[in-house]
Order: C-alpha cells, then structure tokens, then sequence
C-alpha cells in the first residue's frame, strides 16, 4: 500500500490543499496543544510549586524556550541525515510523551527531568512536521504559502486549547492531571500521524535506504541513545541558566560553521539560496525577540496597566494577553492564505522578501499601537484592553505576513537534503528571538520594584515606542535591500 503512493500522485493534488495537509495539520495541533499547555504551566508551577522567586522562574522560562528551539537544529540536523522527517517525528512524539508522564508522575520532585525529555522531543518533531508540509508541494506551486497558512491555524488551534486547559486544569485541580492531558494529547497527536503515515507515500522516508538494513538500524540507535545521553547536559543547563548565555553564544556560530561547511559541497545557485535563507532567518530573530515580549513585558502589562473591559465585557487582561494572537491566527490565517492565492492567481501576489517587510510594518504598527495605550490610561495608570486587543490584532496580521511564509521559504530556498537543517535553523532564530526577548523586555521594566502604576505604564510605553520605531527601521531595511535578496533567490519567489 505504503509504494502505491507516489511523490507525484500527492504533489499533483487538485483543490488548494492536498489531503495530507490536513492529516500534519492535526497531527501538529495536538502536539502544539501539549507543547503550549506545558508553556503555560512552567511558570506558574514554578513559582506557585516549586517556590522559586518571580525573576528565578522568569529565567528558568527562557532558558527552556531557548533550549525547546534551539534543540529543532539537532533534530532537523539527525531527520536530514540519518531518521527520516517520519522517524525522526515518532521519535520526538514519544519522548514527548515520556516527558510528559515523568511531570504527572511526580511533578515536583521530577520537574527539571521531565522538561529536559520535552526539550529534545520537541526537538525532533517541530522542525520535521513543518518540512514534510513543505514536500508535498512541486517546487513552484503557487499553493505553497496558503497550505503553512492553514498549518499554521492548526498550530494555534493546539496552543489555544493546550494554554488553556492546561493551566486551568492544573491551577484549579491538579498539575497531575494537567501534565497527564499534555501527554495524553500529545499520544492522539502521535497515532494520528501514525494511522495516516501511509498516505505520505515516500514523503520523510530515511535517506539511508540505500543502505543495508542493518547499517541503517545501527546509525539509526546512535541517534536513539546519543540524544538520550544529551538529556543529562539538558538538565544541568536548564538548571543553571548561567549556562543559558554560553550554550547561545555557542550554538549560533556551531550551525554556521556547519551549515558553511555543508554550502562547500553545493553549486553557486544553491549557495546563493542558502544565502537568501540566511538573510530571512536573521530579520526573524529581530521579529521574534520583539513578538516574543507577549509571554514577558507585555503580560506584566497586561497584569499592572490594563483595565479589564474588553468591548464591554469584564475579562482578566492576561487572558486576553494569553489567547487573542491564537484567535486571531485562526480567524484570520486561512483568510490571508486565500488572499495570497487570489492574488498569486491575478499575478499580483508579493515576493516573499516584501512580505516579510510587510511583516515588520505590521510590528511596528502594533508596537505604536501599545505605545499609544498611553494616552488611554486612566488616573490610576490602568489603560483600554480594547486599544491593547486591537495592537494584537496588528502584530498577528504581521506575524502571519512572516511566520507562515518563513517556513514556506525555507523549503523553497534549500536543496532537498538540507531541508531538516534549514528549518532547524529557522526555528533556531526563534530561540534568539526569546533569549533577546528577554534581555528587552528586562530593559524595559523600571529598576524602581516599588514603582507607580503610572511610572511603570509610562516605562513599557517608552519600551514599545522604541521597538517600533526599530521594526520600522527593519520592515523598510529589508524592502530596501529586497532587489539584492531577490537576485540570491533567483527563478524561487
Ligand atoms: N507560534 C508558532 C509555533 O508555535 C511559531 C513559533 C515560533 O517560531 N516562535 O509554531
């Protein structure tokens, strides 16, 4: 059965998704549902359980986001070479899983282990799901983007329902329970792929099959017990976050020097691609670090400045923080995607470099649109959640100019047997993205711990004005230098 499907048979699919698109969609839902919902409850476990101080379990935070993202290298870098995307994503479920039983099990005393099987697992599902998205599209079908985009609704459909029920389960019952539905999610994410796998047809298949079966087993237990033997360095570094800023510092320049050494055994057309990539993925750390100021400055926003109103209802602002990006994600995804298409059938459809300009014109709108909550505060220094809500709206519109697109490029830009690292290192930016994130979102605070409501309003304020006015510098930097781009990318649009 497996044989029967083609390569050919699936990317010839009529209608705007192919079928298997919907299968990784709800695949990839259920693992961001446990992957979400396990975000959401790392740092109220620990502060609310594990007692660490507010600013501890901040760092802690980012150093596990940083180490889940930085760790997609490692297992687009192993699916590419030796697993397969297929392997490489049952491997990364199941330690998933794992991880996810050693916290309801015991989630005090085993929390750092747990997370540390997390961090891995996610490792080698994450980037892989995203590439065989990417393969079941020919090289220049138009239908490419609007596909990341409805993936991308399955993304936020898990992350809405895990960040939720997750941490209400685990807030208002117990965090057993909680970490059990995140593994338990995590398993229908699993057996979903599995039961639907063989409509993939050789899609994610290992690239060892020339290989006597026995020399493939063999390579394939070396990655097997090699990232069981990371778990324990894992654990040490997510524990000591001083280790966070060695492991960043080093990480970044290894994949260069890796990917340069790779970029030898490539022609000048696929380097210059290779290149393209490399300039997309870099303005996407700058997006990142700004888009991730949600999970810290702007929920302490939300939590000191913000009124609880939102278009005459009475709603705690840090929900609203939590969840109105995913809601607008899926309201709005498929919609952007079909406008791309309707576009691309009219020939008017943008480059992926002006989208991404668009992107950051979109952030900096936002950014203005936080700043201005200013001129809405009250006398107490509490400000409109509408004016806030509608910002979001903005930055989603800008995120979806460049998330979804950015994973598209990546499988257009590089050769087939980088695609696993190419999409390992877009999501590396995003762990840049979080651990500069951070650093800004520190910067912003005031020194002042016993600081007025009004003071403090006025310092983030200050913050998000700045960061606007850089993702304007960015969104026009790289319409600017978008002929330069488009040269590197040559016939790849
Ligand atoms: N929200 C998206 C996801 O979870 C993008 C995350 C990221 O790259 N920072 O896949």
């Amino acid at each position: 059965m497996e044989n029967q499907v083609t390569l050919e048979s699936i990317q010839d699919f009529k209608g705007k998704y192919p079928k298997q698109l919907w299968y990784l969609f709800l695949s990839e839902m259920w693992e961001r549902f446990s992957f979400y919902g396990m975000r959401g409850m790392l740092t109220v476990f620990m502060v609310s359980e594990l007692l660490f101080k507010e600013q501890e379990a901040n760092l802690k935070y980012g150093a596990i986001q940083a180490f889940v993202y930085a760790f997609t290298f490692i297992g687009g870098l192993f699916a590419d070479k030796i697993l397969g995307f297929k392997k490489s994503l049952f491997w990364g479920g199941a330690l998933m899983i794992v991880g996810s039983s050693i916290l309801a099990f015991s989630p005090e005393k085993l929390f750092f282990i747990g997370i540390s099987f997390t961090v891995i697992g996610t490792g080698f599902f994450k980037p892989n799901i995203s590439t065989m998205v990417g393969a079941l599209y020919k090289e220049n079908d138009s239908r490419r983007d609007a596909g990341f985009g409805l993936f991308y609704t399955g993304i936020n459909v898990g992350a809405l329902l895990g960040g939720f029920l997750c941490v209400w389960i685990g807030k208002s019952y117990s965090w057993n329970i909680a970490f059990s539905l995140a593994g338990i999610v995590m398993s229908i994410g699993l057996l979903t792929f599995w039961f639907t796998k063989k409509t993939l047809g050789p899609i994610g298949d290992s690239p060892l099959q020339h290989l006597p079966k026995k020399k493939r087993t063999t390579r394939e237990l070396f990655v097997f017990i090699g990232s069981l033997l990371c778990i324990p360095f894992i654990l040490i570094m997510v524990q000591n976050t001083a280790y966070t800023d060695l492991f960043m510092y080093i990480i970044g320049p290894a994949t260069l020097v890796y990917l340069g050494l790779e970029m030898r055994k490539l022609t000048k057309q696929e380097n210059k691609k290779i290149l393209a990539a490399l300039f997309f993925i870099v303005f996407s750390i700058v997006f990142w670090a700004f888009f991730e100021q949600s999970g810290g400055s702007l929920s302490l926003f939300a939590l000191n400045n913000l009124q609880d109103n939102l278009v005459g209802v009475t709603i705690d602002p840090n929900v609203v923080n939590n969840t109105s990006n995913s809601v607008f994600v899926i309201v709005f995804s498929a919609l952007i995607g079909l406008v791309w298409l309707w576009m691309a059938k009219r020939k008017i459809e943008p480059n992926t470099i002006i989208k991404f300009g668009l992107g950051f014109l979109f952030l900096a709108l936002a950014f203005y649109v936080f700043y201005a909550t200013r001129f809405f505060a009250d006398v107490n220094g509490k400000t409109s959640l509408n004016v806030f809500t509608l910002a979001y709206f903005i930055i989603t519109l800008g995120e979806l100019c460049l998330s979804p697109i950015g994973l598209s490029i990546m499988t257009k830009l590089a050769p087939k047997h980088l695609w696993g690292v190419m999409m390992g290192m877009w999501f590396l930016a995003s762990a840049y993205g979080q651990y500069v994130a951070g650093i800004l979102g520190a910067g912003m605070a005031s020194p002042d711990e016993k600081a007025s409501v009004t003071e403090k309003l006025i310092s983030y304020t200050n913050g998000y004005h700045q960061l606007a006015i850089y993702a304007l510098v960015a969104g026009v930097l790289l319409i600017v230098i978008s002929p330069f781009i488009k040269k590197l990318m040559g016939e790849v649009k």
